[in-house]
């Protein structure tokens, strides 16, 4: 298939690398200046896009969502497909939509999870958003680039799983971290609470998957420092898309508002950069404040 890739970033120059290995014809282009294995870089939006069936879309937020298809849905060819990947607010995921159906485009909203780690060895996991004849037209590329890809809806409904998805990981992951500092200021053994709570009705992803506390499950960023993994400012990022969402259709997302708010403070002081794993850190800091 010939495919363009527009945003090849930390996530977009392994997805398209995997895409070129995989024997599809790849052309692609960034602001920066990327080379990726196997990929033609075309120096303009339009060159890269011209005659390509699919249009692949990874970049950081709606905003240049919108302008970049602005460039791309006048010379797109009749029927090609746009795959927008990015995790950006639903409006501007349906508005992508109907500008691309507008012009006789297939179009599809896919956002990933599954991080750098995840678009590097092809397990990504896709969301995806859009009518069934455009997820058919994908389904290939789907599975280069990842180990699955769920059909949510909709037109916007791949950006509605994605931020339900974070903002529950979000809450998940501060219960997690509540739960270990309470369970130190009892004089619990961390790895006694893990062996029960991972076997009992507290299980959940954030503490038998990627246990916030060095040393206990399987291993995770706090094993290693909290490096990412998935930094805090990313899952703020995904929170703040929730906030937005669920203003927007008036739905009551008190546990979504304040994790919001503890992402926000991480982040204000510095700890960006950080696994939003770290949370741990900060509550266990302010025990003695
Ligand atoms: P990134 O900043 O590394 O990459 C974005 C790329 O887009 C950059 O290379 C930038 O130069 C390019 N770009 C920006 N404006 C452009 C334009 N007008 N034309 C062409 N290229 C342009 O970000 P990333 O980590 O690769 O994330 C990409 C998307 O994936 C984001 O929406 C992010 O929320 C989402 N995401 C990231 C992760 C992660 O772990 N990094 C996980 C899941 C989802």
């Amino acid at each position: 298939m010939k495919i363009a890739f527009i945003g090849m970033g930390n996530m977009g120059a392994p997805m398209a690398a995997n895409l070129a290995a995989a024997g599809h014809d790849v052309t692609g282009f960034d602001l920066a200046d990327v080379a990726v294995a196997g990929v033609q870089q075309a120096p303009t939006i339009a060159e890269t896009v011209e005659g390509a069936e699919l249009v692949i879309t990874m970049l950081p937020n709606g905003e240049i969502l919108r302008r970049v298809y602005a460039d791309i849905i006048p010379v797109a060819k009749v029927g090609a497909c746009l795959l927008d990947c990015s995790t950006v607010d639903v409006q501007s995921a349906r508005d992508a939509h109907q500008q691309s159906s507008d012009a006789g485009l297939l179009s599809l909203d896919a956002p990933v999870s599954g991080g750098v780690g995840g678009a590097t060895a092809g397990t990504l996991t896709f969301m995806a958003g859009g009518s069934d004849i455009a997820f058919a037209f994908a389904e290939s590329a789907f599975e280069v680039m990842g180990q699955k890809a769920v059909h949510c809806g909709e037109a916007g409904a791949g950006q509605s799983a994605k931020i339900c998805n974070n903002m529950l990981l979000a809450v998940s992951m501060i219960g997690s971290c509540e739960a270990i500092n309470l369970g130190d200021k009892l004089g619990l053994d961390r790895q006694k609470l893990f062996d029960v709570v991972s076997t009992s009705s507290g299980y959940c992803w954030s503490m038998n998957a990627y246990c916030p506390a060095p040393g206990v499950g399987p291993q995770s960023p706090s094993d290693n420092d909290y490096q990412p993994g998935f930094a805090a400012s990313l899952m703020l990022k995904d929170l703040g898309l929730s906030q937005q969402a669920a203003e927007q259709v008036s739905a009551q997302t008190p546990l979504g508002a304040h994790a919001t708010q503890l992402y926000q403070a991480m982040v204000d002081d510095g700890q960006g950069d950080r696994d939003f794993s770290a949370m741990l850190l900060r509550l266990m800091q302010a025990n003695s404040a």
